[in-house]
């Protein structure tokens, strides 16, 4: 069995458990979501079913994903999971349609590495859209700059990245040479929970290779049943690195898009928000008002027009998903995602400067 803390348990959910006052409980956490059977790591039973009083009262949002911490009895055999414990951080994929729902991605990731690679031009407009649903979530970022070993020059990379990652670490790394894993790893402290998100073929499944030292494509799976009663096998996807820290690799994180706004938009842009600040008129909306800062930081060239333009786009996504009020979202526990993004945005500011 896994020590807890080595899998991201923390005072924040050991404090949940003690308030439910019951000692036949222990926690686990969610290795995978096997449809009516949910894959449990810490505990002694490595599958676990939902209670029967859970599976009525749960809703969609209740539903635990990997990464999530609940509490089971746990006879060593098949758990029962009797309470989900309320997540640190809850990433979410948005709906691409408006009449499509959201979906719950991964609970209680720290970390996500943005990954791309230095052998083609990477999309920085995407990698702004990935800021913001990771600082919506309450995790926080690291740009993971991966191929290093095909280009000889990585300073226009690093140059473009650092123009969008705003003081957030530009890790330099090669999946293939083994070069920069060890300062990725140093990043991925004991209890931390990291996940990698970019496009297809930047190297993701070669860089979780390289951090589990082994092939994780030969994982354990688990049987379940679906809600017809076939049988189906998951995938684990909460996997143990070596010297503790977890890695998270879920096929939806692949294609994140945005959510809500809390706040991850101007934390993704703090220098435009900065800017704004100066603005003459607190409800300025950077048209044609006068004393707009956001406008002299465009024709001054401090902020390019392409980012300035992103940041709209991004603002309208944000807008229309929340005037759809997905009840997905209505569910999240904004405030205290508002609480880790001042925080974070209080950080942005004292390194986010070039
Ligand atoms: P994913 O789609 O993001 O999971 O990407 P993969 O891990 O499947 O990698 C895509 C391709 O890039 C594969 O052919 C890898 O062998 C290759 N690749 C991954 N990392 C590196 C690297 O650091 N250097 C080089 N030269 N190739 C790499
Ligand atoms: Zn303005």
């Amino acid at each position: 069995m896994i020590a807890l803390e080595n899998l991201g348990f923390r005072p924040y959910f050991a404090t949940q458990l003690d308030r439910l006052a019951r000692p036949d409980l222990v926690p686990a956490r969610i290795a995978a979501d096997g449809q009516n059977a949910w894959h449990l790591a810490g505990c002694r039973a490595s599958v676990g079913e939902l209670s029967g009083r859970l599976r009525g009262e749960l809703v969609e949002t209740m539903r635990p994903v990997v990464g999530d911490w609940v509490a089971v009895a746990d006879d060593g055999e098949r758990a029962v999971i009797h309470h989900l414990l309320d997540r640190r951080t809850a990433m979410i994929r948005r709906a691409a349609f408006s009449t499509a729902k959201s979906q719950m991605i991964a609970a209680n990731v720290d970390c996500f590495g943005i990954v791309t690679s230095a052998n083609r031009d990477f999309n920085v407009r995407r990698i702004e859209r990935y800021m913001t649903a990771i600082y919506d979530s309450g995790a926080s970022p690291v740009m993971v700059l991966n191929k290093v070993d095909l280009v000889e020059n990585v300073t226009p990379f690093i140059e473009e990245l650092a123009a969008v990652a705003l003081g957030v670490p530009v890790i330099q790394v090669s999946a293939l040479t083994g070069a920069g894993i060890a300062e990725l790893r140093a990043h991925i402290g004991p209890g931390t929970t990291f996940g990698l998100i970019g496009s297809s073929g930047v190297g993701k499944s070669s860089l979780a290779n390289r951090l589990i030292g082994q092939d994780v494509q030969h994982v354990s799976e688990i049987r379940g049943d679906d809600a017809r009663g076939r049988h189906t096998t998951t995938r684990r996807e909460l996997l143990l690195l070596p010297g503790g820290g977890v890695l998270i690799d879920t096929p939806g994180m692949r294609e994140l898009g945005l959510i809500e706004d809390g706040g991850g938009v101007d934390a993704a842009f703090a220098d435009i928000a900065e800017a704004a600040e100066a603005c003459r008129f607190a409800d300025c909306g950077h048209e044609s008002e006068p004393g707009c800062a956001v406008r002299a930081a465009i024709a001054a060239g401090t902020i390019s027009p392409e980012r300035w333009a992103s940041y709209r786009k991004l603002q309208r996504e944000v807008r229309s998903a929340e005037a759809r009020r997905d009840p997905l979202l209505a569910a999240q526990d904004r405030k205290r995602w508002k609480t880790i993004h001042k925080a974070v945005r209080a950080k942005a500011k004292v390194t986010g400067k070039p």
